[in-house]
């Protein structure tokens, strides 16, 4: 532990050394079972080969230029992203927050082209974009917004899953551009909305004239058993798409992609980032990106996702605390009916590392090439855990 960190942060008393798979090794040479991945980040698990060869190679080669040039990976990446999501354009970041920043401003700017002095974004309860000032205001949490007012005004917040709340807001307020919206909410409880939603959202912004924004910087990149979630929808493309997390395994990058009316607000000089984009983020990404292509680990996702909370439910049965399992592929939520942040150090003295979100929920976030035996030893760790709690 040290003093010189500013304390944002609570860290259990280790310190990892190595990876390997689902697995972390401490610095005493204990394994841990990573049921949790960085928070959502390595899906491909720990040290994979691909992905460590691309690195080693890519620093050996070139790790940075800035965008004052072109950059080939950052080129191919956004080619290759683009035709797997479906979008036109692509703007590289090194985060979550500067994903979803780059889409505020792309909807701000959307809203001046046609007019619009003081444009708004609607916004959910419970969602969590980020801790820069803008994502922040636009995250529907007291906690993360405490003590930083004045926040950024511009966001209008509605119940999530909550169709008739929108269509009310369409109704009384002209100054809507945008919607700003999780397909699962991560932070927020492990959400998983009704089957419909994201189609009527897409059907009322098309109505609108409002941008259809998704935040997958937790669920995209295959975690819920799809590329991207909203792909388990019928009609739920985006204009405005966020990554981050698990696009670099590891290596900071984040993604705000735009398509058809959308792709051609930034003209040269209206954003930027120094890192974004760089050689090595983009190298990594290009490599994660493959490596998902050229396996069935997407499909493993929906597989084990589908598996863990069937056996969970088994496990769990009639177990009075536990008010719900849920959850879309390897994003899978527990809800207690009480706080239970002391489940993640009692996991962890088994050996298990789990996440705890929203006071009461269970949250995991394993890596997508989580095996069978692994789902089950998860399972067989935690349930008496659960049992036992009080
Ligand atoms: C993690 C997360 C963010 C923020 O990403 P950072 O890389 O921490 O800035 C934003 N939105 C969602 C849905 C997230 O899960």
């Amino acid at each position: 532990m040290s003093n010189s960190l500013m304390s944002t942060y609570m860290p259990l008393p280790v310190a990892f050394e190595s990876g390997n798979g689902v697995y972390l090794k401490d610095t005493e040479g204990k394994e841990y079972l990573d049921a949790l991945a960085g928070v959502a980040v390595c899906s491909l698990g720990h040290s994979h080969p691909e992905v460590t060869e691309a690195i080693c190679d890519q620093a050996r080669t070139l790790v940075h230029t800035s965008n004052i040039y072109q950059i080939q990976h950052q080129i191919e990446l956004g080619e290759k992203l683009c035709k797997l999501a479906d979008m036109d354009k692509v703007f590289f970041g090194n985060s979550g927050a500067e994903a979803n920043e780059a889409a505020i401003k792309l909807a701000r700017l959307y809203g001046k082209k046609q007019g619009i002095e003081t444009p708004n974004i609607i916004v959910m309860n419970g969602s969590f974009h980020g801790r820069t000032l803008a994502t922040l205001s636009a995250t529907g949490s007291r906690k993360v917004q405490a003590g930083f007012s004045p926040l950024v005004s511009g966001f209008v917040r509605v119940k999530y899953n909550d169709i008739e709340a929108i269509n009310a807001i369409a109704k009384n307020n002209s100054d809507i551009v945008a919607v700003l919206v999780e397909p699962v909410q991560g932070e927020g409880g492990v959400i998983v909305p009704d089957a419909d939603y994201l189609d009527n959202i897409r059907k009322i912004c098309d109505k609108n004239n409002w941008l259809m924004m998704l935040d997958e910087i937790q669920t995209g990149t295959g975690r819920t058993g799809k590329w991207f979630a909203h792909q388990h929808s019928d009609n739920a493309k985006p204009d405005v798409m966020t990554l981050a997390k698990a696009l670099g395994n590891g290596v900071p990058i984040g993604a705000c992609l735009a398509a058809g009316k959308a792709s051609d607000i930034f003209s040269p000089g209206t954003h930027g980032s120094t890192f974004g984009g760089n050689p090595l983020a983009t190298r990594a990404a290009l490599t994660v990106l493959n490596v998902l292509e050229k396996s069935d680990i997407i499909e493993n996702a929906a597989t084990m996702g589908g598996y863990l909370i069937e056996q969970f439910n088994d496990a769990l049965n009639g177990v009075e605390s536990v008010v719900e399992v849920r959850g879309l592929g390897l994003m899978v939520g527990i809800e207690l009916n009480k706080d239970c942040g002391e489940l993640v150090k009692q996991a962890f003295e088994n050996q298990l590392l789990i996440n705890v979100t929203a006071g009461k929920t269970i949250r995991l976030l394993p890596p997508l090439i989580l095996t069978k035996e692994q789902a089950d030893t998860i399972v067989g760790t935690l349930t008496p855990l659960i049992k036992t709690f009080v």
